[in-house]
This record gives structure tokens, sequence and C-alpha cells, in this order.
């Protein structure tokens, strides 16, 4: 079962990983008031749907008034979201995801899924982020890291350092980072994921590390353990058959 952003994001904030200050609308005055909320003088209007690929589509809009983050939610709010991961039918977009917008100096590629081949979850990241990175592992394979880790051991502090230093961190972004990770790992334990992804993590302007996209998919064999979760079901983004 897949989770939206908005409700990765709550999970991750829960998890201590900084991501930015936002809030969900279902409706063009909920998101002029959700703006209101977080303040100027950027905001980002992203289209909630189970896919991946939104800011290519014309899902994820950079404004810079309260009045164009009401048009932007209510251009999107309703409509069909086509992107490289739907269908050619798309998906519904029934919300949006108001959040304050970040200047971005680095986007980093990190997520966290079960390498069934070797039986350990596996972490993979790429100082290529943002971009898809399918494109990048076929193109540029060299660029992506990953480690496995040993589910006896759990994720080692050697292996978080190792990643940190193969993206190109140094100083504090280092410690930032392996924070980020064991989170992350912690996150992938705990509430029984299948992918955890942060597409981008970013690096800001001021040198922090924020999650800026967040996508987690849940073992729905697992979901008897989490009626939390279970209930943050949106069926909309499903196909029945
Ligand atoms: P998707 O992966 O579905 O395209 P993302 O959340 O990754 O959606 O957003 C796409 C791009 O939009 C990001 O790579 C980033 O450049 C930009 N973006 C997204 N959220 C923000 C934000 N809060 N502030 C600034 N730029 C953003
Ligand atoms: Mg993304």
């Amino acid at each position: 079962m897949n989770l939206h952003e908005y409700q990765s994001k709550k999970i991750f904030a829960d998890y201590g990983i900084p991501v930015p200050a936002g809030h969900v609308a279902s409706s063009a005055d909920e998101a002029a008031a959700a703006a209101e909320k977080l303040g100027g003088p950027v905001w980002v209007v992203k289209a909630q749907v189970h896919a991946g690929g939104r800011g290519k589509a014309g899902g994820v809009k950079v404004v810079r008034d309260v009045a164009a983050v009401r048009e932007a939610a209510s251009s999107l709010i309703g409509q069909r979201l086509v992107t490289k991961q739907t269908g050619a039918e798309g998906l519904p977009i029934g919300k949006v995801y108001v959040e304050s917008g970040s200047a971005i100096a680095r986007e980093i590629y990190l997520s966290l899924t079960l390498d069934r081949d070797k039986g350990r979850i596996a972490v993979v990241a790429s100082a290529a982020g943002g971009m898809d990175i399918e494109e990048v592992a076929e193109k540029e394979p060299e660029k992506i890291l990953s480690v496995a880790i040993h589910p006896a051991v759990g994720l080692e502090a050697y292996q978080a350092r190792e990643l940190a230093f193969g993206l190109g961190f140094t100083g504090k972004q280092v410690g930032e980072f392996t924070a980020i990770l064991k989170a992350l790992y912690k996150l992938y334990i705990e509430q029984d994921a299948s992918l955890v992804e942060v597409n981008p993590l970013i690096v800001t302007d001021a040198g922090n590390l924020v999650a800026l996209d967040a996508k987690i998919g849940i073992d729905s064999n697992a979901l008897f353990r989490h009626p939390d979760l279970a209930a943050l079901r949106d069926v909309s983004q499903e196909d029945a058959i």
C-alpha cells in the first residue's frame, strides 16, 4: 500500500527527519488558508497522487503570492494528473500539499528497499538526485551507491558514513546525513515498509539537509499490525483490477 507525500512527510517528521513546513488542502480556499498560515515568500503547491514524475507533468507549482496558491490549487484539484509513472488515464487529484519553498543547492537521491536476491534491505543513494533514478542507473551506473544492511546487525555507522562521503558531504552534513539515514531505517523496520524513497533529499542554500519529496510503501501483509497506517489508504489511487 502506498502513502501520499503529505502522509509520508508527517511520518518523516515524527521520526525527526527534516521536511519543509506544509499543510494538505482539499479546496482552493483551504490551500489559500494554508499558505497564509505558512507565510511566504515562496510556496509550492503539489498534487497528491500515488506517482512520481509530478514535477515534469505540471503537478508541482512554485508560486510567489497567496492568489497564485489559490489558482494553482484550483487548477489541480479535481483534475487527473498524467505522469511517466501513471497510465495514460492518469490519477485523480483529490488534494494538494501546500508547503514552504526551499532554496535548493543540491539534489540527492536516497531510498531503502528490500533486495530480494540478497535478502537484505538495500540503501541506494546517488548524487545525481532529482532526476529519474532509472535513467541514472542505465546511463551512469557508477553514480549509484548502494549498501546492504545485515538484518541481525542493522544499519552500521560506517555504512552511513561511507555513503555520506560517497555523496560528497563534508563537515556537519555528514552527521545530518547519517542521522537522517538512521531515522529512515528505523521507520522502514518499525512501520513494515517495502519502500522509503526521498527524491530529492536536498542541501539548502544554508547548507542543511531536507527531505523535499517523500514516498513510503507499506507491506500490505503487515497492515494488520498498523491500523493507523491502514486508515491512510486512498482507494481512489488504486486500480481495482
Ligand atoms: P516528483 O518527484 O513527483 O516530480 P517532487 O516532490 O520531487 O515531485 O518535486 C519535483 C521538483 O520540484 C523537485 O525536484 C524540486 O526541484 C521542486 N520542489 C518540490 N518541492 C519543493 C519545495 N518545497 N521547494 C522548492 N522546490 C521544490
Ligand atoms: Mg520526487
